[in-house]
């Protein structure tokens, strides 16, 4: 598999640190309010990530991170006066429930930065061991200059990153490119007992001290937005290998940004929105469509034509499973005739190029490609006399990949119980060649929200948009 690394800046053939292992590192949400529709790009485009690599085989460790304390959460704590840590835990069920609407699955671990005050004061004293940090007043800020490769993810020097170094009043620091690992307990605010006083961490070294944890010092692939390359990721790297004499990361994934009709996404535009804002409106699992619809290094353009084209692939897709459904209901019991071999091997040739688009960089926008080669050949089967090895065949290569995309996932649920009747009682009518009470029932049963075709295999229901 060919990954772009962000920082060789070129695609590069994925090699796992150890044979059929993977272990992914993805920034997470600062858990303050519900997560909008830009942070559900990262969250579902490496939720991609991890399930094709578990198609392929691997053992996935997906760690995705919680902040749950830093600088927005204790705003919006004095805001509603009340905790940050009663913030963090609702918002934290909220992330969940959005999460399993738009088809993410639940990291392998998902950790919490004040439940990894041990790890991450341990990894700053390591720094501080190594001359690469200082405390000043309680603080303890990171040492840029002594950490010869600052810059390596970002390809900017020092001296082009000093330029554009602020420093505010309250920090006193040796330099204004050096940055706070931790800071000291202001009135009012959590704090955590450590070696240099009651304090709290800097946002960046949480997520050195717990992908560590759990995945090693060294570890595949660290994934998040664009914005997060710098300073972020760059801080992590003089962190963790700054403290542990090893590189850190061998693959740097970055998603490209969401927009809103074009412009970027800000409260002042009045055009944020969070995803359970969306939910209102839309399916979310169209949502999920439109994100896989793009490139994920590209920008990608939300407006509500490209939902209600998503939303319209989206159907084309269940209509195809459930035609399979209905032609397994019909099946032959023998073996494929021509035409489904044929249609057999054409399923295998949609996979094929299914994987080598999934190969080449995550490249989902030619992967749905292949997908709907394989829907169109779908509807060409014989309904009347069709052979169940081959519908068999062609429904697991259609939801092996529809699932690495994490798409189709509602139930085939049947018909409720009145619609059934209805269509029973139809047929029994059609039976008796009484046209007009068939033709009654349709309507009803059309209303009912279900859309009803007379095939030469009997009534086809399935449910309307
Ligand atoms: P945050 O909670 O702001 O740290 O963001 C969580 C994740 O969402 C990070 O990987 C960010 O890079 C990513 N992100 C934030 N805004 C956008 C956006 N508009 N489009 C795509 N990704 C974003
Ligand atoms: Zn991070």
């Amino acid at each position: 598999m060919q990954i772009y690394n962000s920082m060789t800046r070129k695609k590069e053939e994925f090699k796992p640190i150890q044979e059929g292992k993977v272990g992914i590192y993805a920034c997470g949400p600062t858990v303050y309010n519900y997560f909008h529709i830009g942070n559900a790009r990262p969250f579902i485009v490496f939720d991609v990530l991890r399930r094709y690599f578990e198609y392929k085989g691997y053992e996935v460790t997906f760690v995705q991170n919680f902040t749950d304390i830093d600088d927005k959460m204790i705003r919006r704590a004095n805001e509603e006066n009340t905790t940050v840590a009663a913030i963090a835990e609702k918002y934290i069920g909220e992330y969940f429930v959005d999460a399993k609407a738009l088809g993410i699955r639940p990291a392998t671990v998902h950790p919490r930065a004040t439940e990894h005050m041990e790890q991450i004061i341990a990894m700053i004293q390591k720094l501080v061991d190594n001359g690469l940090a200082y405390e000043s007043n309680g603080d303890v800020y990171y040492r840029v200059r002594a950490f010869k490769d600052y810059g390596c993810l970002c390809g900017q020097n020092l001296e082009d990153l000093a330029s554009g170094a602020r420093v505010s009043v309250d920090e006193q620091k040796e330099d204004p490119l050096d940055f706070a690992l931790w800071k000291a307990q202001k009135p009012g605010e959590p704090a955590w007992e450590s070696p240099w006083g009651m304090g709290r961490p800097g946002w960046h070294i949480e997520c050195s001290a717990m992908s560590t944890t759990y995945l090693g010092e060294t570890f595949d692939i660290h994934a998040g937005g664009k914005d997060l390359l710098f300073p972020h990721h760059e801080n992590e790297i003089a962190q963790t290998s700054g403290a542990t004499g090893k590189p850190y990361v061998n693959y740097w994934m970055h998603n490209g940004f969401l927009n809103i009709d074009n412009e970027k996404m800000s409260k002042s535009k009045g055009n944020f929105f969070t995803v359970r804002d969306i939910a209102k409106e839309y399916d979310l699992e169209a949502v999920r469509m439109f994100t896989l619809s793009a490139h994920y290094r590209s920008p990608l353009n939300f407006s509500r034509d490209q939902i209600a084209q998503a939303q319209s692939s989206l159907e084309r897709l269940y209509i195809a499973r459930d035609q399979l459904a209905f032609l397994e209901n019909a099946a032959k019991d023998r073996e494929p005739n021509e035409a489904e071999a044929a249609f057999m091997a054409f399923a295998d040739q949609s996979q094929t190029r299914f994987m080598a688009a999934m190969d080449d960089d995550l490249n989902t926008a030619d992967a749905l490609g292949a997908i709907f080669e394989l829907v169109r050949e779908v509807h060409k089967l014989n309904a009347t006399d069709v052979s169940r090895k081959a519908v068999v065949y062609g429904k697991e290569k259609l939801l092996g990949m529809t699932d690495v995309l994490g798409l189709l996932m509602k139930k085939e649920d049947g018909l409720p119980a009145d619609v059934q009747a209805l269509v029973d009682e139809r047929a029994q009518a059609r039976k008796e060649k009484n046209w007009k009470r068939s033709d009654e029932l349709r309507d009803q049963i059309k209303a009912m929200g279900y859309i009803l075709e007379d095939t030469a295999a009997g009534q086809k229901v399935r449910k309307g948009v």
